[in-house]
């Protein structure tokens, strides 16, 4: 029994540096608290074909099966993998973190024969690897994570784009944490399938997931001779309400909707490529510093992601009593690892909003502050480092 009412929230304003959620910018949250139209208001439909212009811009696409999914990201992963799966079809997943191992779990639900190409957690998964793990023959679908962020991995798309050709499959990527962050160009690359979220780089509140069908892989979805089997996540459906002829289907999640149309307004007025390297100025900044307090990357220079970067516990110092005592006393949430990471990874995340000198410095500071109140005080100031990369 409820012996009385809660008191309305007030959560606390937390610098949000784990892996997602990122910081929301405060236009993000004034659209957010815009009166609700309803789904099919003419002044409604209006904000979503401007959605949708502007996600093809972000995402790099003129493909017309392109808008937001209502649900976070795995929904828009469970998107793709339920409409270009039937039963029987083969898969082949590179798996080097959490989200590869996540797809191809989606995609044996679907009902797919899934060949799971498993490489180092901590490293790009390597194409020559996919291949040999495909074992020749034909398969519809190979789908690769672009954005590891479960251990700070950036994976190069082109190599994945010959393999799925030679392969006679499409290219499922999985864009979460590099849309808004990094240039994503699906057209460019290549990839029949992608979807985001709206939690990482794009700086929004958890609620939506953007995603992308090329043509071919809208061919796929009117070739199909079973029903998707997610109602909800049908979109031979949802593309009629989206589409001219708006029809109803479930009940769009307005408000989110908007908060989605100011972040990626604000990504057009900063322009991608700006956007882009602010994201790598400051992880190379946080990079330094870390590495000047002799905390080191889990990731080889050349396969790091600039919006999340994953370090290794320094020996001697207890993961979590550090993240507590961030959290504590510095109001900063940083992430710890995942799978084989976890207790020995700390996963540090500059998305968005959050991709900011002021972010970068906190984090150094908090950082210096808790190892020293375990006894572990690093030899050098990791602000001066990154000051150092600031400098030029
Ligand atoms: C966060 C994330 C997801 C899942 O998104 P949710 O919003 O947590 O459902 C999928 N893939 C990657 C790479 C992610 O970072």
């Amino acid at each position: 029994m409820m012996n009385e009412i809660p008191k309305s929230l007030s959560p606390s304003a937390r610098v949000l540096m784990g892996p997602g959620p990122s910081p929301t910018a405060p236009s993000v949250y004034e659209a957010l608290s815009k009166p609700t139209l309803g789904h099919l208001d003419p002044e409604f439909l209006v904000v979503m074909d401007e959605i949708r212009d502007m996600q093809r811009v972000v995402m790099g696409t003129q493909n017309e099966l392109t808008m937001p999914m209502s649900g976070t990201g795995s929904a828009g992963m469970e998107t793709c993998l339920v409409n270009l799966i039937q039963p029987g079809d083969k898969v082949l997943v590179g798996v080097n973190g959490v989200f590869g191992t996540r797809m191809a779990e989606v995609a044996r639900r679907a009902g797919a024969l899934v060949t799971e190409a498993k490489s180092e957690w901590g490293r790009a998964v390597d194409p020559l690897a996919l291949r040999e793990a495909a074992g020749g023959g034909e398969y519809k679908l190979l789908c690769v994570v672009h954005a590891e962020t479960s251990t700070g991995v950036l994976q190069d798309v082109a190599p994945m784009r010959t393999l799925a050709d030679e392969l006679g499959a499409m290219l499922l990527l999985d864009c979460v944490t590099s849309v808004g962050g990094l240039r994503v160009s699906l057209d460019e690359w290549g990839v029949d399938a992608a979807y985001s979220g709206t939690q990482k780089c794009l700086g929004c509140p958890p609620g939506l997931s953007p995603i992308s069908f090329s043509a071919r892989a809208q061919e796929a979805l009117s070739a199909r001779t079973e029903a998707v089997q997610s109602w909800y996540l049908d979109l031979s459906m949802i593309a009629n309400y989206w589409g001219s002829e708006r029809s109803y289907h479930h009940t769009a999640p307005i408000n989110m909707l908007y908060g989605l149309h100011e972040a990626l307004r604000l990504v057009l007025e900063e322009g991608i490529d700006a956007r882009e390297q602010r994201h790598r100025l400051h992880s190379r900044a946080l990079v330094a510093g870390l590495e000047a307090m002799g905390i080191a990357p889990r990731v080889p220079v050349g396969e790091r992601l600039p919006p999340l970067t994953a370090v290794s516990v320094p020996d001697g110092v207890e993961d979590a009593a550090v993240r507590s005592h961030l959290l504590e006393h510095h109001n900063l949430e940083i992430g710890g690892g995942l799978g084989p990471m976890k207790g020995n990874t700390w996963r540090i995340g500059l998305m968005g909003a959050g991709a900011c000198r002021e972010n970068v410095e906190l984090c150094l500071r908090a950082l210096h502050d808790a190892m020293t109140a375990q006894g572990s005080a690093p030899a050098r100031e990791g602000v001066d480092a990154a000051g150092a990369v600031y400098a030029g």
